[in-house]
C-alpha cells in the first residue's frame, strides 16, 4: 500500500516527501573503498532488502566482467532477460551492447557491465528517487574498487545519475565528464538505437572517443 502510495505521489510530480525509511549506507561512500575486492561488496550487498524492488526481483543483477577493467558500461537497471539471468545487459539491447564493444576490439570480459539500479523494476518503469538513493552507493564503491581508466554511461538515466545533472542525454553525449576524476562519456543507450537506428553515427564517434583515450587500435573504417 505504503508503495501504491509513493507511485501515485511520484506520478504527480511528487517525490519528496519527509519519510521514516532507512537512509541510504553512506558510509559505503563516503570513506576510502571500504571493500578490496567486489566479491566483498556484493557479500555486504548480500539479500538487500534496502528497497521495494527487492520484493519483486528473481536475481539481484550485480555486474559482470573484468575486475581491474580499464572501461566500465553503466545501464539504467535490469530488465525481464538481466533478472532471470541474474547478469546485466543479455537481452537484446544487451546483444547490441555485446557488439558496440566488439567493435572496439574487445570482448565482454575485457570491460566490467553494470547498472545504477540492481534490480528489475517491475514492469521496466523508471526507478524511483528512493530505488536511486538505497542502491547507487553500491555502484559508487564498485566503481572505487575497479578505478577504471573511463567510464561509459548508456542513457540519460545513467548519465545524470553519476553527474547529478539534468542536462539531456543528447546535450550531454559526445564529451569526456568528469566522475570523480574518472573521464565518463555519456552516449545514448542501446535501447534507443534499437528504437533509433540513425543514432549509431553518434554512439560510434562517442566510442571512438573512448577507444582513442584508452589507447585502443582503431579499426581500419573508424
Ligand atoms: N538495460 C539496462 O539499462 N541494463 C540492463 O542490464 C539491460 C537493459
Amino acid at each position: 500500500m505504503e508503495y501504491l502510495k509513493k507511485l501515485y505521489l511520484e506520478s504527480i510530480g511528487i517525490d519528496y516527501l519527509p519519510r521514516p525509511v532507512p537512509v541510504p549506507d553512506r558510509e559505503l561512500v563516503e570513506k576510502d573503498p571500504e571493500f578490496d575486492t567486489l566479491e566483498q561488496l556484493r557479500e555486504e550487498m548480500g539479500d538487500c532488502r534496502r528497497c521495494q524492488l527487492s520484493e519483486g526481483r528473481t536475481n539481484i543483477v550485480f555486474g559482470v566482467g573484468n575486475p581491474h577493467a580499464d572501461l566500465v558500461f553503466v545501464g539504467e537497471a535490469p530488465g525481464r532477460d538481466e533478472d532471470i539471468k541474474g547478469e546485466p545487459f543479455v537481452g537484446q539491447a544487451g546483444q547490441l551492447l555485446t557488439r558496440i564493444i566488439e567493435a572496439m576490439g574487445l570482448t565482454r570480459k575485457d570491460v566490467y557491465i553494470c547498472n545504477v539500479i540492481k534490480c528489475r523494476p517491475p514492469e521496466n518503469r523508471d526507478p524511483l528517487p528512493l530505488e536511486i538513493e538505497m542502491c547507487e552507493p553500491y555502484l559508487e564503491e564498485q566503481l572505487n574498487v575497479i578505478k577504471p581508466r573511463a567510464i561509459c554511461a548508456l542513457g540519460s538515466f545513467a548519465s545524470q545519475t553519476l553527474l547529478k545533472s539534468e542536462v539531456r542525454i543528447s546535450r550531454l553525449r559526445g564529451q569526456f565528464r568528469d566522475y570523480k576524476g574518472i573521464p565518463l562519456m555519456p552516449t545514448y543507450h542501446p535501447s534507443f538505437l534499437l528504437r533509433n537506428p540513425h543514432a549509431k553515427r553518434e554512439v560510434w564517434e562517442d566510442i571512438k572517443k573512448l577507444m582513442e583515450l584508452l589507447d585502443l587500435p582503431r579499426p581500419d573504417d573508424a
